[in-house]
């Protein structure tokens, strides 16, 4: 067995996993660590372009990518997902598929409030003014994680110190 490991990066849209994935990412490239970032913005542009955000669909995305997490982890590559994933069974299936050895559940817990006011993609105001539906956060739910491996605040951590925080479990 390898000792390549799953960071699973769980939070609202724009709390900062995207961000926090590709500095961490930079990180191990430094190291000469292989790593792959897995977000849920470019798998469901090509992996899972055929699902929707109903629970059902939004589980089968998060057990595709689990199972490609584990493909890579078999092949001894690091992989760091940034996927919303909100619901807290899809998770644990993703742990019983990639390993619980392996699977490192990170909570980028920044508040709604916060999320909201940074708005990136400009989605929160969209799913405001009803445009989108089934938006985690406003009309679909967020159940987070009870005992991540690490929690991250943003709104007190800079990326270099999420970054660190996460590193240090590698
Ligand atoms: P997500 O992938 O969770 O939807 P993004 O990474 O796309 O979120 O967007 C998060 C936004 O918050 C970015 O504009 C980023 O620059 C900003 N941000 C501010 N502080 C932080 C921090 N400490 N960690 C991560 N992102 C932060």
């Amino acid at each position: 067995m390898t000792n390549a490991k799953t960071f699973w990066l769980t939070g609202l849209s724009g709390a900062g996993k995207s961000t926090i994935a590709v500095a961490l990412k930079e990180r191990f490239d430094t190291t000469g660590r292989l790593c792959a970032v897995l977000d849920g913005d470019a798998v469901r542009t090509g992996l899972c372009a055929d699902l929707g955000f109903s629970p059902e669909a939004r589980s089968e995305n998060i057990r595709r990518v689990a199972h490609v997490c584990k493909l890579f982890n078999d092949n001894g590559l690091t992989v760091i997902v940034a996927m919303i994933s909100p619901y807290a069974d899809d998770r644990r299936n993703a742990q019983a598929v990639i390993g619980e050895q392996r699977f490192i559940e990170v909570h980028v817990a920044t508040t709604l409030e916060i999320c909201e006011r940074r708005d990136p993609k400009g989605l929160y105001s969209k799913a405001r003014a009803g445009l989108i539906p089934q938006f985690t956060g406003i009309t679909a739910p967020y159940e987070a994680p009870a005992m991540p491996a690490s929690l991250l605040d943003t709104a007190s951590l800079s990326v270099t110190e999420c970054v660190a925080a996460l590193y240090s479990l590698a």
